[in-house]
């Protein structure tokens, strides 16, 4: 098996609420979001790894633990055998090199003063200091012809809002190659483009994976999308992993009610099986209370009464398989002959 470049172990985020000054002055116990709650996996060299959920589920939280842009409140994260949270402020500074982000609004991660050619410079003037003025702005124009944006000395000196959306996507992600990363964490990067170009950027994507040997965390709320990149993928469902395993495994035999609920709900393009309705059924609930046991139970559509909402469901492996597991009681422990879907 590849060695793991990223292991996320029981990770947590809990998000205090704020309290009114009556609250603060009864005493009264604080309230915490659960956004992300005990969650572990590892990444391997070389995988794109999925992450995906609805919104709330707590998926882009873990990215920005992965990359300690947000300290966890309990949990570790382990990249290329260091554990993030013993280091100080200048080694995590001297690590960050080597993983990036690549965020869903291009427009928004873009400086609207700074040319493109200055924007994609910008980390490589942080964390290269050893390059001469004109070897970083001949690492640009590589990088800009890397991303397709040719002739490269044109795009240079533009400016994010003279360019498409599609091309602002391509500079971010040049922008995140220029220090030659082993980690990109990208969070929803297709979500908004137009649809004529969402194809070339998973396509761009992966093509970069294969010139500059990166692995990926791939965000997204979309398994349509997920299926065309991913390598392994999680589901999260309310902070925690309701599946996990190989791509194949879980879209060809999905065990989670919540994943089958998510891969039903993935537009068909065929007329005739048109859906009428938007699956899973039901809001995500309140992270600040979460359901007792499974937190899916409320809008589990085989959830089972003194069995589902009592225990959490751990994440056990299914149909004998360590690779592919799931947190459902009724697919994976001692109930499983209550399972209607069996
Ligand atoms: Fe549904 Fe129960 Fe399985 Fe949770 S443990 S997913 S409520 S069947």
């Amino acid at each position: 098996m590849t060695e793991a470049l990223v292991q996320v172990r029981d990770l947590r985020k809990w998000f205090p609420v704020k309290q009114g000054f009556l609250a603060a002055l009864t005493g009264e116990e604080r309230q915490y979001v659960r956004a992300v709650d005990g969650v572990s996996f590892d990444i391997r060299k070389g995988e794109v790894f999925g992450l995906a959920g609805e919104s709330g589920s707590g998926k882009s939280t873990v990215g920005r633990l992965v990359l300690r842009l947000l300290e966890p409140t309990d949990g570790s994260v382990v990249f290329d055998g260091v554990d993030l949270a013993g280091l100080s402020a200048e080694e995590m500074r001297k690590l960050r090199h080597r993983m990036q982000v690549v965020f869903q609004d291009p427009l928004a991660s873009l400086n609207p003063r700074m040319t493109i050619g200055e924007a994609i410079e910008h980390p490589a003037r942080i964390h290269m200091p050893q390059l001469s003025p004109e070897e970083r702005r001949a690492l640009v124009l590589r990088m800009l012809e890397q991303v397709g944006m040719v002739p490269p000395e044109f795009f240079y000196s533009k400016y994010p809002h003279q360019i498409s959306g599609g091309q602002r996507q391509r500079i971010v992600f040049a922008r995140g190659m220029i220090t030659a990363p082993d980690l990109i964490v990208a969070d929803e990067p297709i979500a908004m483009a137009d649809v004529s170009v969402r194809a070339l950027l998973l396509d761009l994507m992966m093509q970069l994976k294969d010139e500059f040997d990166l692995t990926y965390l791939f965000i997204t709320h979309d398994l349509a999308t997920a299926k065309y990149v991913c390598d392994r993928i999680a589901v999260m469902y309310l902070g925690k992993i309701v599946e996990v395993g190989p791509l194949e495994d879980v879209y060809t035999n999905p065990q989670h009610p919540y994943t089958r609920a998510l891969l039903d709900a993935v537009p068909v393009p065929d007329p005739l099986h048109r859906r009428t309705e938007p699956l899973p059924a039901g809001e995500i609930p309140n992270p600040i209370n979460p359901p007792s046991g499974c937190r899916f139970h409320p809008r589990c559509p085989i959830a089972q009464e003194g069995i589902c909402d009592g225990e959490i469901p751990p994440l056990l492996p299914v149909a004998g398989n360590p690779e592919h597991r799931a947190a459902c009681f009724l697919r994976t422990g001692e109930y499983q002959h209550l399972d209607p879907l069996r």
